[in-house]
């Protein structure tokens, strides 16, 4: 019969016998955040809509195409997260994290939401993992940033995975770049698309980010933002440079990586994974001195990165996945039902995972279970072992048995998976 109700189009259900690659990245990456000391921060989920259309960018696909917004019963316009820098931004103007002067550096794990055409990897609810380094304006915490998602990568065993970097500028030498932009884009104007069309007179830095094919043909030649730059943003860059040589991060210089927003400066750089196909990028991140400003903050420079979870997944692979359970508790009579709950409910206290069946199946049946949980034992009451007073502790492995007194059987339990756990490590 088929379900009546399925998952919202691009969305998933991560089950579970999924979800352990999620706990593995996750893991790795509150940990490599933790030696980086990049503390966690969590925002709502929804925030104001005027937030993102000002932090976002008014007129940018994501705001005029991909938000989710909705009005709740008090009138008030919401939009569930699209973006992950701007309510951590939010946060640090409002909670004035930065008083006293310094650096406070973020991490977080969170769902972001656009309404985008679902594909691979691609999910109008994505898990995204990134970080913000809020008060410093480099170039070494540029350099901490990307090194500290190769490090990352390298502590879930993702491998192939390049650093394309550049400098797409700042404030002053932006005019020049925009000017140099227009000329080369001013006779090919037709060719391009409605929005490049547009963004030739806002911000012609976003046609170098279009998507369209014809537009990525278009600009085959066009000027290089480094060629552009003005002599501080130079000096930046190639600070930036120094550091990732001397921490021994490697990078390709790529001037075609553009942030379009006006409050992004200097430092650009997306990690791609050959695995997804040439322009997959498992990685985007840069330099947003002016965001602060353009929330109503005091100038603040900041930087980070985003990731999205899924796509990282779809580059891992598989991998073993690790045991759950250690010990099954099967019933081999009706009367041993209530002492076999009893015994798992005292593994369980004992720190021993511990499982048993629930709906009166065959012993037969509640081996096959144990089997397909991957227990390491199984524990076997029936009426022998309820009149003796014992336990049958099997080894699932090699089938090895041995009776064991009752009141001593969550001890010797315990301390076998302890000894397998070990032998293991
Ligand atoms: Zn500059
Ligand atoms: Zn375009």
């Amino acid at each position: 019969m088929a379900a009546k109700h399925r998952a919202p189009r691009g969305t998933q259900d991560v089950l579970p016998q999924d979800s352990w690659r999620w706990q593995r990245v996750e893991a790795a990456f509150r940990d490599t955040c933790a030696r980086y000391a990049y503390r966690e921060i969590r925002t709502p989920l929804f925030e104001d809509t005027e937030l993102f259309v000002h932090g976002t960018g008014e007129g940018t696909e994501i705001v005029t195409k991909q938000m989710y917004t909705f009005e709740d019963r008090g009138g008030r316009s919401l939009t569930l997260r699209p973006e992950g820098t701007p309510p951590v931004m939010r946060a640090y103007l409002e909670h004035e994290l930065g008083a006293g002067g310094g650096i406070r550096k973020f991490h977080y794990i969170a769902p972001i939401f656009r309404y985008e055409r679902p594909q691979a990897g691609r999910y109008r609810q994505h898990t995204q993992l990134g970080v913000e380094a809020i008060g410093a304006p480099g170039p070494d915490i540029d350099a901490e940033v990307i090194a500290l998602f190769q490090d990352f990568l390298g502590a879930i065993g993702l491998s192939g995975a390049v650093t394309h970097l550049s400098s797409i500028g700042c404030a002053n030498c932006r005019p020049a770049l925009s000017a140099a932009l227009r000329e080369f884009f001013g006779p090919k104007l037709e060719g391009l698309c409605d929005f490049c069309r547009a963004r030739y007179e806002t911000n012609p830095l976003r046609i170098l980010d279009c998507k369209v094919p014809a537009d990525i043909e278009a600009r085959q030649g066009a000027p290089s933002a480094l060629n552009h730059i003005c002599e501080e943003c130079r000096d930046h860059f190639a600070g930036v440079r120094a550091a990732l040589d001397a921490l021994a991060v490697p990078y390709e210089v790529d001037p075609t990586i553009v942030r379009g927003l006006d409050y992004y400066s200097r430092t650009a750089f997306e990690v791609i994974h050959p695995s997804l196909g040439a322009k997959d990028v498992i990685m985007g991140g840069g330099r947003y001195d002016g965001l602060a400003e353009t929330l109503g903050g005091s100038p603040t420079p900041g930087i980070g990165f985003g990731s999205g979870l899924e796509r990282l997944l779809l580059s891992l692979g598989d991998g073993a996945s690790p045991r759950g359970l250690e010990v099954y508790v099967a019933a081999a009579s009706p009367e041993a039902r209530e002492a076999a709950f009893t015994l798992t409910i005292e593994l369980r206290r004992a720190g021993v995972p511990a499982d048993l069946d629930y709906t009166q199946r065959s012993l037969r049946a509640q081996m096959r279970e144990a089997a397909r949980l991957g227990a390491r034992f199984a524990a076997l009451l029936g009426e022998d072992e309820l009149k003796a007073d014992t336990v049958t502790a099997r080894d699932m492995n090699n089938g090895e048995q041995r009776s064991v007194p009752r009141p001593e059987i969550v001890e010797h339990l315990a301390a076998l998976c302890a000894a397998q756990g070990e032998a293991k490590r």
